[in-house]
């Protein structure tokens, strides 16, 4: 990987990106050894543990990137696990133990993400107790909003959010993360922001609006539901994983990639690589197994598709005997 240049990004009235200046930055996917380091020793680590961080042919390797793809238009060299543990990042302990989710407006089940999913997903994702703050707490607040002078859609400022949301910070909460389906902007001057978040403050907000196929005037189909579910729950784990200091990935198709556009999103996987894997599992300390087998359990239910095949695959090569003993 190889930084000549940065390039800088705006957002115009349409909502394309538009690239500015040469654009000299050249993404190289990295080498085999490369991953290796990335993902640092891991010997020392619990038998199952080892297993789930060796590099194989599950984790696929990131494609050369396109003109509009993130890794195009972001100079990103990477964070490895050493570098990881070593920028001192925010770690869940016995006092703030919790994720809350805090509902912005209306989360109807006809056209949302239902939140008792979100819930489940959060949970078995990062092995932590989920809260879902009540909706009606906002009642009453003044959030900045408008019409965007383009498409005329209502948005909420983030800022506004961002500030309620420290302020409300419950005691035992490691971050409080707003989800709304209503459109966000961050300042006047900008078209639209995905959503935004503080990991110092350790709150974010993040909309789902734009990843609901009705945001642009698409007819809803069978699988529009399924589809906001899982678009959703990337989101929510993707910039979760962001308030335990993960920065974006580089190593492999994975979770913690960047993306551009919602064809890059939608191609990113639901599971994290080797490398972001091992900084989650050091953050909360959780049982690789049972996290899978949560998260199996979950993609089962509400009938994901390529997810289950997956993580039956890494089960099945992490702990054979207890993975065959439990579903014969
Ligand atoms: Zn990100
Ligand atoms: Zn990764």
């Amino acid at each position: 990987m190889r930084i000549v240049s940065s390039a800088l990004l705006i957002l115009i009235p349409t909502g394309t990106i538009l690239l500015l200046s040469a654009m000299a930055w050249q993404f190289t996917p990295p080498t085999h050894a490369q991953q290796l380091a990335a993902i640092g020793l891991t010997t020392a680590l619990p038998q199952p543990l080892q297993r789930a961080l060796e590099p194989q042919d599950d984790f696929e390797p990131l494609p050369e990137p396109g003109p509009s793809d993130w890794l195009a238009n972001h100079a990103e060299a990477g964070q490895t696990f050493d570098q990881f543990t070593r920028s001192l990042p925010n770690r869940p302990d016995n006092h703030r133990r919790k994720l809350y989710l805090q509902p912005l407006g209306g989360f109807d089940e006809s056209d949302a993400p239902s939140l008792d999913q979100l819930r489940r997903f959060t949970a078995a994702f990062f092995m932590m107790e989920v809260g879902v703050l009540p909706p009606s707490e906002w009642a009453g607040n003044h959030i900045t909003s408008r019409r965007n002078p383009w498409s005329g859609q209502r948005q909420l400022l983030t800022g506004d959010i961002l500030n309620l949301l420290q302020a409300r910070l419950p005691e035992d909460a490691f971050a409080l993360l707003g989800i709304t389906m209503t459109d966000l902007y961050p300042d006047p001057s900008w078209n639209f922001v995905f959503g935004q978040a503080s990991s110092r403050d350790r709150v974010g907000v993040y909309s789902f609006a734009r990843y609901d196929p009705r945001f642009y005037g698409q007819a809803p189909t069978a699988d529009t539901h399924k589809l906001m579910l899982r678009r959703s729950c990337k989101v929510l784990a993707h910039e979760t994983c962001h308030m335990f200091g993960i920065e974006h990935c580089v190593w492999f198709r994975c979770l913690l990639n960047g993306s551009n556009h919602l064809v890059e999103s939608d191609a990113r996987p639901l599971h994290l690589c080797p490398v972001d894997l091992r900084k989650l599992q050091w953050s909360t300390g959780f049982d690789v197994v049972e996290r899978y087998r949560r998260l199996l359990n979950f993609d089962q239910q509400v009938g994901f598709e390529d997810e289950p095949q997956w993580l039956e695959k890494r089960l099945r090569f992490i702990a054979p005997h207890s993975w065959s003993r439990d579903t014969h």
